[in-house]
């Protein structure tokens, strides 16, 4: 069976490598020139299996209530006549329900657990490099208000399977010295050891590389435009190249990994997917003073901020904005992760050597990823990663080729079917 991965994103090269590996014929399509240079491209680089809460919980709408109106807010929302908008934000607001967020969260661990666990194996199998640490997750919080909710979170992860460990400042500060520079203390923190991070893109693109070394048929530049439907069933998919050549690429089932824009070729069909972009910010900065720059990835809880080291550089990622598929980096979204990496690491990049950089979380209001059936018989679909999507991966990708063959996949998850 010759399966066609549309899109070439973390999720699609991820899913052509575990379809590959299943013995399957794949072959991959995407208008870039490479993988991984779309929102896989500059994300914030966790491996985040300690944070399966969804951004849908209980406090969140009284949150962008009080963030209404300021530029630099970490949730800014730019309403829009578009009803698709207005639809994706009531979702959200139901997915707030207590027992709905329960829900998500559980889920979504039960999907990161299994998807570090297929990242583990994928990294054993080929080598491949991409900047990885496995040097654990701090997530930290500034106010001892904050910080008190820890041991309740700890419990729940635990239960969830996760391992996390509530950690004193002292903890925090002998875990991670670089944060002593910080001028205005942090209460503690929670420490998830075996959490990880590395360079999303350079992994998906080396993972692509080693698929057309292994015979994977990669067709870059090729922009997909229309499924070409023959009663329940898909034949192709209607492409354009960059000279403006028109033509149709047919396999025997496709999978959609389109991020952001699944929904756009699923409309067609009378498929309505739940995926709106939320637009999200990062720098990726040379390092000044490496001895300053924190190893261990971290996740500011208060801020809603997030921080890699990639290699010799920092990268710092973080904010939310509903604008729709407007990519523009706006200075006053990306001043706040610049000061944010001054406040906590100061003297430690290079502020003459930072690349700013905007993507759309593939979002669905709930968190949860859609994996397995569409509404056509040999389409599938591996999509709508929104805040996780390099955490979930590899194990969408192999829970998704289990489907396909008629197996069902290890993980409490509610697949589409
Ligand atoms: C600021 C920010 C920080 C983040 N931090 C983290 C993090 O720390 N950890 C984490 O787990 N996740 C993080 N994420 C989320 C993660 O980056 C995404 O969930 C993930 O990259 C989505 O991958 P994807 O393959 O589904 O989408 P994409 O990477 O966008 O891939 C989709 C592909 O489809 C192609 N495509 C689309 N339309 C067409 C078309 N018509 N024809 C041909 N090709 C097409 C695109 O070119 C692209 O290559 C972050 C996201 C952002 C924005």
């Amino acid at each position: 069976m010759h399966v066609m991965v549309l899109g070439a994103g973390v999720t699609g090269v991820t899913t052509a490598w575990f379809l590959h590996q299943a013995g399957l014929e794949v072959s991959l399509v995407d208008r870039q020139p490479g993988a991984g240079r779309e929102t896989s491209f500059a994300n914030g680089g966790q491996i985040s299996i300690s944070h399966p809460e969804p951004w849908a919980n209980p406090a969140a709408p009284w949150l962008a209530l009080r963030w209404l109106g300021r530029e630099d807010a970490p949730l800014k929302i730019r309403p829009a006549f578009d009803p698709a908008q207005w639809r994706w934000a009531t979702s959200f607001l139901h997915e707030c329900l207590p027992w709905r967020t329960r829900r998500n969260t559980e889920a979504i661990a039960a999907l990161a657990l299994f998807s570090g666990e297929r990242l583990r194996a994928v990294r054993e199998k080929t080598g491949i490099e991409y900047e990885q640490r496995m040097t654990g997750i701090l997530h930290l919080f500034h106010t001892a208000r904050e910080f008190a909710h820890a041991p309740a979170r700890a419990s729940t992860l635990r239960k969830l399977g996760i391992p996390v460990e509530v950690r004193s400042r002292p903890e925090c500060l002998a875990l991670e010295p670089a944060l002593a520079g910080r001028p205005d203390g942090i209460a503690g923190g929670l420490y998830a050891p075996d959490d990880e991070s590395g360079n999303a893109q350079r992994f998906t693109e080396a993972l692509a590389a080693r698929l057309g070394e292994m015979g994977v048929r990669l067709h870059w530049n090729t922009e997909i435009r229309q499924l070409a439907v023959s009663g329940s069933r898909i034949e192709g998919v209607n492409v354009r190249d960059v000279m403006g050549r028109k033509g149709m690429l047919s396999a025997d089932a496709f999978v959609v990994c389109l991020g952001s824009y699944s929904g756009k070729l699923l409309r067609p069909l009378g498929q309505r997917v739940p995926i709106y972009p939320v637009k999200g910010y990062s720098i990726t900065a040379a390092l000044a003073a490496p001895e300053r720059a924190p190893v261990v990835s971290l996740t500011d809880e208060s801020r809603r901020v997030v921080c890699s080291r990639l290699g010799d550089r920092l990268r710092v990622a973080g904010t939310a904005e509903l604008a729709g598929f407007d990519t523009t980096i706006r200075p006053e979204r990306i001043k706040p992760l610049l000061e944010w990496a001054r406040a906590h690491f100061p003297g430690a990049i290079d502020e003459a050597q930072v690349t700013p950089w905007a993507g759309l979380r593939p979002a669905t209001p709930s968190n949860l990823p859609l994996i397995g059936r569409s509404h056509a018989e040999n389409l599938w679909l591996n999509t709508g990663h929104g805040t996780l999507g390099w955490t979930l991966a590899c194990g969408s990708a192999a829970a998704l080729t289990l489907l396909i063959q008629g197996e069902k996949p290890p993980v409490a998850f509610p697949f589409q079917r």
